[in-house]
């Protein structure tokens, strides 16, 4: 009950107002409620209403600020509610309420809704109860209901909620009464717990009472009935309930009915109604067998099929849409196994973790499809008893790192110095004396003095043994790839239709290429070398847009996918390439595409012609695990030119790509490179990535059940007749290039510049790891010039930790032509630092077409905080090397491990602060004694200034908990190097700076990796006192980093979401088809969605 306070004024009234004046008598009769006199009472609230209706001064007045007008009212209302049931006041008094939506919400801040149930439920207490009463109390509640966040409680908690049902059912004929109490039903229902009882009480049945076929009459008691019972049907009890009662087969029917009847569209609404039912009852597994067995994919189908020329119809068409996809049946990828296709002999397995499990499956256990996965529709009478509020709370922000011990430097003794020495002999330069070489002159090294160390080329070669059949197989493989009519074949052929790119690729050399692929060692002991990787790739001078995405793709291909099933004849179902069949079978009938991979870093497994010219591909897994399928990398031969082409790459992982928002795969055509044309160009049409109905099983899902795979296509018509083509997830940069440039880089070396190749380790695949050491030779032998030269600060470099983000090696590939350039920045790099450099961390997954770990199964940028030396000797050697500097008090200035990123645009990177860390948590009691240097912003925001795809609003310095193994994490926090990154290039294109609208393409990520030592010269000026002085300009990047640091301050810079925007045409990438659509585990995981592609860890529940 109110208390009522005296009436006070707001000043803006006048003292002398009429309807002061009333109110001022209703108040009295309030007080004196029990005596006064229904009549009078009566009277002065109909004064009121009608000063109320006819004057908006009046209604200002009541409404404003710090009058007591409404409280008055509602008091009154209260009282008398109680006192004159049935007196015809209340209408009157009720009419005082409506008004816009504020005045609705003062009313309901006051306290109205509940005065008014109350009235609902004393004035059913009455018989028979007023129906005029009832009616305006439901107006009401109506209008009230919606704004009251605990509308649903008060009313259930209050009985409200029976007394509207017993109203329904009695009044069924009365459709005057019907609809205000239809419309709070529906209010009602929208709360879980209501929606559960109000089943049990009959109400679907009831709402099937009033919707029916086509009928022009009363739509809109049909549409408000619609909505209830859509309402209803969101609870999984209300669902399997309108199951049990066949209602599932009614609501097709009525939905068929009223498209045919409702030929102009005026009830759009009324047939969306239907699909919202519809669309809930599936959410539950019985629904969707329902909706099956009712025929209701054709139904569906042909109704959508039927809607797509009127684009206002679209709404029905995209839930329809979104219905046949959680409804399609789940199928099983057409695969014996989910685990890759190749093994290779761990010298150890892991004793825990996804490896472990992997390699202890029993044997006969299908991995492909989950057993369970078909009755896992566990329900609960209450379904969710929470109700409104402690929902979103938690989503957000629960990866970054709260405890405070975890943020600061690790105090670690673990490794003795003792171990650490013998890194001592990769760090030559810091004790090198040159007594052996003779400067001739101040400004270089005399040619006369021995290289540092053994060339490369001699130290690569000593890893393998010379392949002598397999050089054969080799030329056979390329003669078999030779190009029907161009150019004599056999022995020389070959080199007849090389393209001749020495001036343009000044660093590739396709003979030194094949010398390089044979001492590289593939699992599956690939003999074949790729036209791409052979010939090279020429950038292309023209810009390649960011493609804009068509309206309406998504709902084509996915259409085309639902057709599959509605005529299933239709579909071919051929293999036309299949690694798990020991012949792998080429089909060369000319009736289909021939598929080939088995060369460096490819990694199709199998592709089978579902139409005529559409073809289902499915990669192969990361070798020892079931799953990491992004990257791709194939060849394609026996195209018809002109031909409608369409790929399906139907077993994806992430729940959304870049290949939404505008990337296109890349292409190589051999006829083109022979044309004088060797490159990579972007090049797909109706590409886009969407959830399909391949079931994924739990094992490569993290645990979860009733998860799918994704399906990436793209369409593509071929411009020549004989063609060899190469599709690839991004431009490919192999293991056997990188030691092809490496060598061509050795050829740049001057007197003037100090470089060394050694290796670092063997992988193990039986690879060499290369680490690379440059820096400027000292100008001379003096005391000075060696000191100068060995105190130089370190510049650590790594990448491609990751093999699928090639990009990370383009970059690479830039920083190091920088290095190795003649120009005097180049110059003055190579004297202010010494580089050390891991160029490829992960050799063996680049190799075997890995999308993200090494052959130990493992992503190898989670295993920084305790690498295995036999399972991870790249990074533990690393790691190592790192050590060893920290140990002899030479921690870099610099380390940086480069990426790539597949959902966001332009480049950035990730570092480490803890105060940025602790500001985004609530751990601020401590976060006032921190003291940390800002320093580790000046690289990236100069890089921001410098670099046109850099962009420092991507960037993020906070500290993931899911992170804390990475390698810019660990080399923060034990090798104490404040500048730690991560820094991670889009595989798409940007969306600022100069390329803004451009996808990148390798100038780009060259220019990148060259930008990168530029800033780095720049970061030296303004990290060294010396120099600081003569450079006050650049101070200017002091200043800003205080103001970027103010920003970061806003909890919500702390990473970008998913920074895309949606379309026109409202994408939906992941139908769920297990869950109700808000509990999409995808959606909602932070890692899938905000972090970094590279560092985020998808499957984190299978690593723990
Ligand atoms: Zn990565």
């Amino acid at each position: 009950m109110l208390s009522i306070k005296p009436l006070s004024l707001s000043p803006s009234v006048p003292s002398n107002s009429r309807v002061l004046m009333l109110l001022g008598q209703l108040e009295r009769l309030n007080r004196e409620a029990m005596l006064a006199d229904a009549e009078i009472g009566r009277q002065i609230t109909a004064k009121i209403l009608h000063l109320i209706q006819t004057q908006e001064k009046t209604r200002k007045e009541i409404m404003s600020k710090g009058s007591s007008g409404m409280e008055v009212i509602l008091a009154t209302l209260e009282v008398t509610g109680y006192l004159y049931i049935c007196g015809s006041c209340v209408n009157d008094r009720c009419v005082c309420v409506p008004g816009g939506g504020r005045r609705v919400g003062v009313f309901v801040s006051k306290g109205g809704t509940g005065i008014l149930l109350q009235l609902v439920l004393s004035g059913s207490k009455e018989s028979p109860p007023s129906e005029e009463l009832m009616l305006q109390l439901h107006s009401l509640l109506a209008k009230v209901g919606p704004k009251d966040r605990k509308f649903g409680v008060k009313a259930r908690l209050n009985g409200a909620l029976n007394v509207t049902v017993n109203l329904l059912k009695q009044n069924l004929q009365n459709h005057k009464l019907l609809l205000p109490c239809l419309q709070v039903l529906r209010v009602y229902s929208s709360n879980s717990v209501n929606a559960v009882s109000l089943g049990k009480n009959g109400v679907l049945e009831l709402m099937f009472k009033i919707i029916g076929p086509y009928s022009k009459k009363n739509t809109s008691l049909l549409k408000v009935s619609l909505d209830t019972l859509g309402a209803l049907l969101k609870s999984k009890t209300n669902a399997r309930r309108a199951v049990d009662r066949a209602h599932v087969p009614v609501l097709l029917y009525i939905y068929q009915d009223w498209h045919r009847n409702d030929t102009r569209h005026r009830h759009m609404l009324i047939r969306k109604g239907v699909l919202g039912c519809l669309k809930n009852i599936t959410n539950i597994k019985l629904g969707r067998k329902a909706f099956i067995d009712a025929d209701g994919m054709r139904i569906l189908y042909n109704t959508s099929t039927e809607c797509l020329p009127v684009r206002t119809l679209d709404p029905l068409i995209n839930t329809s849409s979104l219905i046949m996809r959680k409804c399609f049946p789940k199928n099983r990828l057409p695969l014996p196994t989910i685990k890759s296709v190749f093994h290779h002999q761990l010298p150890h397995v892991p004793a825990g973790g996804p490896v472990a499990q992997l390699y202890n499956q029993p044997l006969g256990v299908d991995d492909v499809v989950d057993e369970s996965d078909d009755n896992d529709d566990v329900e609960t009478e209450n379904d969710t008893e929470n109700e409104e509020e402690d929902k979103d709370h938690h989503a957000r922000n629960d990866d970054i790192e709260t405890d405070i011990n975890k943020l600061r430097p690790k105090e670690t003794h673990s490794r003795p110095f003792e171990e650490l020495k013998i890194y001592e002999r990769f760090f030559l330069e810091l004790s090198e004396d040159f007594q052996r070489f003779i400067f001739d002159n101040p400004k270089s090294a005399s040619p006369l003095a021995p290289a540092p160390t053994p060339a490369p080329v001699h130290t690569l070669d000593t890893i393998n043994i010379t392949k002598d059949h397999d050089e054969q197989e080799l030329v056979q493989g390329m003669e078999r790839m030779a190009l029907e009519g161009t150019g004599p074949q056999g022995g020389a052929g070959a080199e007849e239709w090389v393209p001749d790119t020495a001036l343009l690729l000044p660093l590739h050399d396709p003979d030194l290429y094949v010398e390089m692929v044979k001492s590289t060692r593939s699992v599956p002991q690939y003999s074949e070398v790729a036209y791409p990787d052979y010939f090279g790739h020429v950038a292309p001078t023209f810009r390649e847009h960011i493609l804009e995405r068509v309206y309406g793709v998504q709902r084509t291909k996915i259409f085309q996918d639902i057709e599959r099933l509605i005529h299933p004849n239709d579909i071919l179902d051929k293999v036309v390439y299949d690694l798990d069949i020991q012949s792998c079978p080429v089909i060369d009938d000319g009736e289909s595409l021939k598929f080939n991979s088995q060369f460096e870093s490819g990694n199709l497994r199998k592709a089978i012609q579902a139409r005529k010219f559409e073809y289902d591909l499915v990669l192969n897994s990361d070798i020892n695990s079931n799953h990491y399928h992004q990257w791709f990398y194939f060849e394609v031969s026996g195209m018809r030119v002109g031909a409608p082409y369409r790929f399906n790459i139907i077993n994806c992982e992430k729940s959304n790509s870049q290949f939404n928002y505008g990337m296109q795969v890349l292409m190589y055509s051999v006829q083109e490179a022979i044309s004088g044309r060797p490159r990579w160009v972007r090049t797909g049409t109706d590409i886009c990535y969407y959830k399909n109905h391949f079931s994924r099983s739990s094992i490569a899902a993290g645990g979860q059940k009733g998860k799918s795979y994704y399906t990436m296509t793209f369409s593509m018509t071929f411009n020549h007749k004989d063609d060899v083509c190469y599709f690839a997830y991004h431009y490919p940069y192999t293991y056997s290039t990188l030691k092809m440039h490496l060598q061509k880089l050795e050829a740049l070396r001057t007197p003037q510049i100090y470089m060394r190749q050694d290796i670092l380790c063997e992988t193990l695949g039986g690879n060499s790891c290369p680490l690379l050491t440059i820096t400027a030779m000292p100008e001379s032998t003096s005391n000075d010039q060696i000191c100068q030269f060995r105190n130089r600060p370190l510049v650590f470099l790594s990448s491609r930790v990751h093999p699928g983000e090639t990009n990370a090696s383009w970059v690479m590939k830039g920083t190091l032509e920088f290095l190795m350039g003649s120009s005097p920045l180049a110059h003055s790099l190579r004297e202010a630092y010494i580089f050390k450099i891991v160029p490829m961390l992960n050799p063996d997954g680049v190799v075997n077409g890995n999308h993200r770990c090494s052959l130990s199964g493992e992503d190898l940028n989670r295993q920084w905080q305790s690498p295995s030396p036999e399972l991870h000797p790249t990074i533990y050697h690393t790691k190592s090397l790192l050590q060893y500097l920290a140990a002899i008090q030479r921690a870099p200035l610099v380390f940086c491990d480069y990426h790539g990123h597949s959902r966001k645009k332009n480049v950035f990177m990730y570092g480490c602060s803890l105060k940025e860390t602790v500001w985004q948590t609530n751990i601020s009691a401590t976060s006032c004694e921190l003291h940390e240097d800002l320093g580790y912003r000046t690289l990236p925001k100069i890089l921001s200034q410098t670099a046109p795809a850099f962009s420092m609003a991507s960037c993020s310095f906070v500290v993931e908990r899911s992170k804390e193994a990475t390698a810019r994490v660990v080399v923060w926090r034990e090798i104490g190097v404040q500048r730690s990154y991560t820094m991670e290039s889009t595989l798409c294109g940007c969306d600022q700076g100069k390329y803004k609208g451009l996808q990148i393409g390798t100038r780009e990520l060259e220019e990148m990796g060259a930008q990168f030592c530029v800033a780095l010269l720049r970061l030296k000026r303004l990290t060294s006192p010396l120099e600081l002085r003569n450079h006050a300009h650049l101070l200017d990047v002091e200043s800003d980093l205080i103001e970027t640091r103010c920003k970061v301050s806003s909890p919500s810079t702390y990473v970008l979401e998913d920074e895309e925007h949606s379309f026109m045409e409202e994408v939906d990438y992941s139908a769920e088809s297990g869950d109700e659509p808000d509990n999409d585990p995808d959606a909602a995981d932070p890692h899938d969605n905000r972090l970094s592609d590279s560092e985020s860890n998808n499957h984190r529940d299978s690593l723990t």
